[in-house]
């Protein structure tokens, strides 16, 4: 007989949660989960390389518990004035995400968002026994300070993330939303700017507010613009005493060797690892025009995908994009789906696709 999950005495509160679990089929064209569609250039792959070989002449050691030249390295691609005791690292940003959650949350605590927003971060919540609260969205699901304000009032919350622009619908978030929910709680406000870099290029980023602010957070990944979604990196900056608080939890040694070069590889060549987000920003612009000249409604997008409303059937008309060999996402978001900006052919792959399957499937 096999072995169910039910048979086992998993805590309780974890009974009936399903995994975070975006695809992963093979197909051709894969825009499903918001990758940096191009890879790493040739001269930076090579002095990646070369730091990993380096890095494993003293791998039998264990690597520096406080990465501090990568949070250096952090802090001058970040700017604003930010020093190394302000910057935090982990594997991936939601690692770093979970760092929090477990510092300042946990049970009987609570952690809050407005939804729809990023699928991970009621999972990350339950996944340190904190209860998860569902806030809303205003219309084409921009948020007003005074919703903000009210609805985090009411709530109450420990942690409120505000993830700006917004996965999974590109939405821009203002400053004034910001500092107006930081000034409504006492809880830790993080702001999650996955895809800051894909903004226009004078927006300011919420690292402007972090001044006088220390239950204010922003953090960062190294998967969407620096295209090293493989290698694991995401970092966050805030004031010292909270990133004091995020060492009582981590593991020790949690970044490697191995990754610590290769991130500090990768940030010395910043500009180049770069390069693609304009020619992303452009693809994704095309996205937009095109699949609204199809009839579909897309929804403005400071990101490096689209949302887009107006399908009649989504589950239809996602089986008969990967049919055609094209994966995108489908979320718990009614007449609508959510594809990522991919090099031009492949924008191009699915823009046919698409605009054959027939008007709004
Ligand atoms: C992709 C994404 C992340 C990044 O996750 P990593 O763990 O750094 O790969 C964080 N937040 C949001 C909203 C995202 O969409």
């Amino acid at each position: 007989m096999t072995t169910r999950l039910d048979d086992l005495p998993l805590r309780d509160d974890l009974r009936g949660m399903v995994p975070y679990g975006a695809p992963q089929a093979p197909l051709p064209v894969a825009l499903n989960v918001n990758e940096n569609t191009h890879p790493v250039p040739q001269e930076v792959a090579d002095d990646i390389l070369d730091s990993l070989a380096r890095a494993l002449r003293d791998v039998n050691r264990y690597p520096d518990r406080e990465f501090t030249a990568l949070r250096e390295s952090f802090a001058e691609y970040l700017g604003h004035g930010l020093t190394a005791d302000q910057i935090w690292a982990g594997n991936g940003s939601n690692e770093v995400l979970q760092h929090i959650l477990q510092a300042f949350a946990g049970p009987g605590r609570t952690a809050f968002s407005f939804g729809p927003t990023y699928s991970m971060y009621p999972l990350l919540t339950r996944g340190v026994g904190a209860r998860w609260i569902a806030g809303e969205r205003g219309h084409d699901y921009v948020l007003s300070p005074e919703s903000a304000v009210e609805q985090v009032t009411q709530a109450r919350p420990d942690v409120v993330f505000l993830c700006s622009p917004n996965n999974p619908t590109g939405t821009p978030l203002s400053l004034d939303v910001i500092s107006a929910v930081y000034d409504a709680v006492d809880a830790i406000v993080i702001v999650d700017e996955a895809y800051h870099e894909f903004a226009p290029r004078e927006e300011r980023s919420a690292l402007t507010l972090l001044p006088g602010r220390e239950r204010l957070v922003v953090s960062r990944t190294m998967s969407k613009a620096f295209a090293f979604a493989g290698a694991r990196v995401g970092y966050l900056a805030a004031d010292p005493a909270f990133v004091d608080a995020l060492r009582l939890v981590r593991l020790p040694y949690h970044l490697s060797a191995l990754t610590q070069a290769a991130a500090l590889a990768a940030l010395a060549h910043a500009p180049t690892m770069l390069a693609m987000v304009d020619e992303i920003v452009a693809q994704r612009d095309r996205i937009s025009a095109t699949v609204a000249a199809l009839g579909y409604e897309p929804y403005e997008s400071w990101t490096n995908f689209v949302l887009f409303g107006g399908v009649d059937d989504p589950d239809a008309t996602w089986q008969a994009l990967y049919d055609r060999g094209v994966l995108i996402r489908n979320l718990d978001i009614p007449h609508a789906l959510r594809v990522t900006a991919g090099t031009e052919e492949e924008t191009t792959a699915f823009l046919d696709a698409l605009a054959s399957v027939g008007s709004r499937a």
